[in-house]
């Protein structure tokens, strides 16, 4: 069995709905968990009506307007016959939405949020899946709720594996494995294929013991993928996304970039925790733990090999750039100029922790410590704050990060051309580089 994840750019409109079903039909023989996440930007439209409702910032019902209006429009592309079930379906989800603007929220922003941003998925599946059965590719939808099972942290659901793990157990693989038993899921008889069988479900939510609805953190649908991958013991897990693979270097940024064809566990761990933004930092020990092979792959040319993440140990064989911007400096030392100890850097990383600060990289000296971190309006000023009362701070704002791995000089030389370097820490394979445009 394979998981596929489709979501953003790849559910954007009703055409790339239906090139979703383009690409399964290239799958006759597989059975295939697929993985959707909200539709195009869906996501930071729910953020902002949950903000309407919260916080009253702006008319949540006009939020809530649009972003109907933009289903709907996919909806009646997709579907001519008006009185097909999907609009019935997603008409009785959106009243829930309704339901939210109506009361009055509760006191628990995280809370709130979870419940109006999952329903972005809810929304996209559930289209989804109606999409491929008019297509003729028999699928089931399937509420992840049911499955992933995460504690009550919302908006940073924590998995609980064990629970998930026997509730795949019970529910999800019984569907896969034994046609003959009735399956507590039970699938449509024919399946898209002789008998295989093709299952829809939901990016990025999760379901707590008390029925309360969570997420995972901001892009984890990707995790999801990985949770139903090991979870299932999957062949693979893949990605189709706007880009043909992982590139070496975001082309937001780099003018010249080259598509990676397969990438070590180890390396996709550290670009992702360096920033790449291709891969969800969480995605890939799940799979690494079960070595099942992680596949990138554009949607719009699905026959072209994309990138393979798996078990191999060769280094990359080019130099992968990742690229921060706004960034901030702060030297961080003691008012009186003794030494900076284990007491001072244990005190300052609990703040760093209790303000949410990530550091994305730090150098220590004698009576120094210095840190680069993002220039984040809402935790900065707090956390410059608190340090003063004990530190002397100097930041550096308007700065940039460039880490790369697999350096040489000749590459230090050529990325940091008109840049005055600030702060330059190497190790083995990595060198991070705080700079200062000067142009
Ligand atoms: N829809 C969610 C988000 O935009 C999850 C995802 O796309 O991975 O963050
Ligand atoms: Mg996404």
């Amino acid at each position: 069995m394979k998981i596929f994840k489709f979501g953003g750019a790849s559910v954007k409109d009703s055409k790339s709905v239906k090139n979703v079903g383009e690409i399964l039909k290239g799958f006759p023989k597989e059975n295939i968990i697929v993985v959707v996440s909200a539709m195009g930007k869906i996501t930071n439209a729910l953020e902002r009506l949950t903000d309407a409702v919260f916080f009253k910032k702006e008319n949540a019902v006009v939020v809530l307007n649009e972003i109907k209006k933009y289903h709907f429009d996919i909806i009646g592309e997709l579907f001519p016959n008006k009185e097909h079930a999907v609009y019935n379906e997603i008409n009785n989800t959106f009243v829930e939405l309704d339901w939210a603007i109506d009361d009055e929220p509760t006191e628990n922003y995280n809370y709130e949020y979870d419940k109006i941003v999952s329903l972005g998925e809810i929304i996209s599946t559930k289209i989804v899946n109606a999409y491929l059965n008019e297509a003729g590719i028999k699928s089931k939808w399937v509420d992840v709720r049911d499955l992933i099972q995460t504690d009550n942290t919302y908006r940073e659901g924590k998995v609980d594996w064990d629970l998930t793990q026997s509730l795949v157990n019970e529910r999800l693989i019984p569907v896969f494995n034994s046609p003959l038993e009735e399956p507590v899921l039970s699938l449509p008889k024919e399946g898209k294929g002789d008998d295989s069988k093709i299952i829809v479900t939901q990016g990025f939510i999760g379901g707590t013991s008390e029925n309360f609805t969570t997420t995972l953190g901001r892009e984890g649908s990707d995790y999801t993928a990985a949770i139903l991958g090991f979870t299932t013991n999957a062949e693979s897990v893949t990605i189709w996304k706007d880009v043909p693979g992982v590139l070496n270097a975001d082309p937001k940024w780099f003018d010249e970039t080259k598509k990676l064809e397969q990438i070590s566990y180890q390396d996709a761990i550290e670009l992702a925790y360096y920033g790449a933004t291709v891969i969800h930092p969480k995605t890939i020990k799940p799979l690494q733990n079960k070595k099942i092979p992680l596949f990138v792959r554009s949607f719009l040319k699905p026959s072209e090999k994309g990138t393979v993440i798996n078990d191999v140990q060769s280094p990359l064989p080019i130099p992968c750039f990742i690229f921060k911007i706004n960034q901030v400096l702060l030297s961080i030392s003691p008012k009186d100029f003794s030494f900076i100890m284990e007491e001072n850097l244990s005190e300052m990383f609990n703040l760093f922790a209790e303000k949410q600060v990530k550091v994305n990289v730090m150098q220590n000296s004698a009576i120094s410590f210095s840190i680069s971190v993002d220039n984040d309006e809402r935790k900065l000023p707090d956390l410059i704050k608190t340090l003063q009362k004990q530190y002397r701070v100097l930041y550096n704002e308007n700065l940039e990060l460039i880490t790369i791995r697999y350096y040489d000089q000749a590459t230090i030389d050529r990325v940091t051309i008109d840049k005055k370097v600030l702060l330059e820490v190497k190790s083995r394979y990595t060198v991070q580089l705080v700079v200062k445009p000067m142009i």
